[in-house]
């Protein structure tokens, strides 16, 4: 039996049940031990029906833990190896992956329904399938999990901090060191300030920017912004946030703007602020029915502004968590720093609570056993 916070049902508060059957590791699958689990927007995003998944499912998509049983045919981890969890396996072998985007991999398309790569899964809740986010399923205090999920890591890493690496640190830090093409001494403008913008925001100083604009509406966020590396602080809701940043940006806009909401409105905002010749970066989940309104000629044409999307920080897991974690070893990253509190898995409603008040950078689960 294991312990997990289960989404039941559309908008419904999570519910805890440590009465949850587990079944042994398949093949190619890998129980791991759950030390930690970082709340995520997408998290809140699958429980408010953004993120459309299918339930009782199991949340919970950027954690780390310890191998505790390994299937048959899995030979790149053993137990007591340490593991950050990556919410889009990476195969190593198809076309994508082949290609240096395993954040594309062709393995991650079953995610949508809920199971392991398989389509079934390892859980049951009172006799129902009960299903985990992304493969993951972090909520819980183990998972099973498909082995090309795994990234194996240096036993001398905390796990609570390792495990915020697998959305938000690659995310954030992944969009500005991979999507973007920051140059040294760059303008950079962030728009939201959240666990996902702070990365953007550290990823963007050590890619070299000198000056990071933040945009947020919650100035306990610009303040946390300005911890992890923004130069210059834009109140959303002081003023026409473009203008302010074309203003601190030479009369230009930025090299390059991220857009970390996933709003039609901010993402017009951030490809705006965006100067002739620049990138705007997406890396905020809108709602599936989000369009657009731009003027194609202009956006694209007489101002040869790139659109880029962002998925997963255009990462290659098994390449960039052992950059990130010597990043954090060199003291260039910061990890501890994106904690705001520690809760038990029960408390992960009034952390979703939390989020949405602007209140915190992080709330990190830790789970016992
Ligand atoms: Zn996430
Ligand atoms: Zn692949």
């Amino acid at each position: 039996m294991i312990t997990a916070a289960v989404l039941k049902g559309p908008s419904e508060d999570l519910v805890v049940h440590d009465d949850i059957e587990i079944d042994a590791p398949g093949p190619g699958e890998v129980k791991v031990k759950m030390v930690a689990s970082g709340v995520c927007h997408s998290d809140l995003s699958v429980q408010n029906g953004t993120i459309p998944l299918p339930t009782p499912i199991v949340l919970g998509h950027e954690g780390a833990g310890i191998v505790d049983e390994v299937g048959d045919g899995v030979t790149g981890v053993a137990p007591g190896d340490h593991v950050v969890l990556s919410f889009v396996p990476a195969c190593g072998s198809c076309y994508y992956c082949d290609r240096g985007q395993s954040y594309l991999c062709e393995k991650g398309a079953m995610q949508v329904a809920g199971g392991l790569l398989d389509g079934t899964t390892r859980l049951t809740l009172g006799g129902e399938p009960l299903r985990q986010m992304a493969m993951c399923g972090t909520f819980g205090n183990y998972a099973i999990v498909p082995e090309i999920s795994l990234v194996k890591i240096d036993d001398d890493v905390d796990l609570r901090f390792a495990a915020l690496i697998g959305c938000g640190v690659l995310t954030g830090v992944g969009a500005a060191l991979n999507t973007a093409s920051i140059r040294k001494g760059d303008t950079v403008a962030v728009v939201g300030c959240g666990g996902v913008g702070l990365n953007v925001i550290q990823g963007a100083r050590i890619a070299g920017a000198e000056k990071i604009i933040a945009i947020d509406m919650f100035e306990s966020k610009l303040q946390m912004a300005k911890d992890f590396g923004a130069t210059d602080l834009v109140k959303a809701d002081d003023g026409d946030p473009v203008a302010n940043v074309v203003g601190l940006s030479g009369g230009r806009g930025a090299d390059v703007a991220f857009e970390v909401i996933g709003l039609g409105p901010t993402i017009e905002q951030t490809i705006n602020m965006t100067r002739n010749g620049g990138e705007a970066i997406l890396v905020g989940v809108p709602r599936m029915d989000v369009m657009l309104n731009l003027n194609a000629a202009f956006t694209f044409l007489y101002l040869a502004k790139t659109v880029k999307g962002c998925w997963y920080g255009s990462s290659n897991v098994r390449d960039d968590v052992p950059k990130l974690i010597q990043l954090y070893k060199d003291g260039q990253l910061k990890l501890e720093e994106l904690v705001s509190r520690e809760i038990g898995v029960e408390g992960v409603n009034e952390a979703f609570t939390a989020m949405q008040q602007g209140e915190v950078a992080r709330s990190l689960i830790t789970h016992t056993h």
